[in-house]
């Protein structure tokens, strides 16, 4: 069965080999901006005054409006790094190596694609919010180690933003992202999601399972980042309808599948669709997908 060598191949790797060298590239904080060396005559106003308006109340559209408007493509990323000789066919193709990962992401500036947040995407959604022509929107799950070292740095460089699926069993293991990698990760602009605690297919939850899968993970990685986190991605893509109301009342704004499955007629949100990246595909291979 494919999705429990999946998890065997999450398993192994979370074992770990040795440590590899881990965090030599920090993301540079845009730094504030900074008033010294300034000055103001202009007497501060009281914080009453200061408070912004309120944004306009949004309204949701109908799911069938939903359907109309989750159309932006959202490719899947795996691991970032080179080939392994250890490495079997699941494994490479799970596998972007950080050059391929470089030439992807050129092609779709170069196509003329503007890559868009997921909360951008899921406003766009939900509410009608406008995007840019030929918006896509990046992300990656399961926190591999690579995703900082070798993805962030690609990413600061072409100015793009990405979202981050964590599953919080890895976190601290060797291979693995750090805590302190996904808070800089959010610092640097990234989106962090939830992928669960340890990427059991929520399809198998009963009992406490919801509670340790949805609402712990999201919990701790709020913790981590410092604010509240509402976007979560199924493991495996797999889901039902059991599962969407779970990921609904523990908190969740959204949740995306593959695009393998039909969006839920009912709750588009809680199934929006993405495209798995395979390594064997090139940058024409992307865009041909994309296209199709
Ligand atoms: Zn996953």
């Amino acid at each position: 069965m494919r999705s429990m060598r999946r998890r065997d191949f999450l398993i192994a790797a979370a074992g770990g080999l040795a440590l590899a060298g881990c965090t030599s590239g920090q993301p540079t904080r845009t730094p504030a901006a900074s008033a010294a060396g300034t000055t103001s005559t202009a007497a501060p106003v009281p914080p009453s005054q200061a408070a912004a308006p309120q944004p306009p109340q949004r309204t949701p559209g109908t799911p069938e409006e939903m359907l109309a408007r989750a159309t932006v493509p959202v490719l899947c990323y795996h691991q970032i790094r080179d080939f392994t000789p250890d490495d079997g066919p699941e494994a490479r193709s799970l596998t972007c190596p950080p050059t391929l990962l470089e030439r992807h992401l050129r092609a779709l500036t170069e196509a003329g694609m503007q890559p868009v947040t997921s909360p951008q995407l899921v406003d766009h959604v939900q509410f009608g919010t406008p995007l840019p022509p030929r918006p896509v929107t990046i992300s990656f799950d399961d926190a591999s180690e690579g995703q900082f070292t070798n993805a962030l740095p690609i990413l600061q460089r072409l100015s793009m933003s990405a979202t981050f699926f964590v599953m919080t069993v890895v976190l601290d293991k060797p291979k693995w992202l750090s805590r302190d990698q996904v808070r800089l990760l959010d610092r640097a602009g990234m989106t962090i999601g939830v992928h669960t605690w340890d990427h059991h297919p929520v399809t198998k939850y009963t009992g406490a399972d919801w509670a340790i899968q949805l609402q712990q993970p999201k919990a701790e990685l709020e913790q981590i980042v410092g604010h509240g986190l509402d976007l979560f991605a199924y493991p495996y893509g797999a889901w039902n309808a059991e599962a969407l109301e779970n990921v609904q009342e523990a908190g969740y704004r959204t949740a995306f599948q593959l695009s393998d499955k039909p969006l839920d007629p009912q709750r588009p949100l809680f199934t929006l669709r993405r495209l798995l990246i395979s390594s064997s595909w090139d940058e024409q291979d992307l865009l041909a997908r994309l296209q199709a």
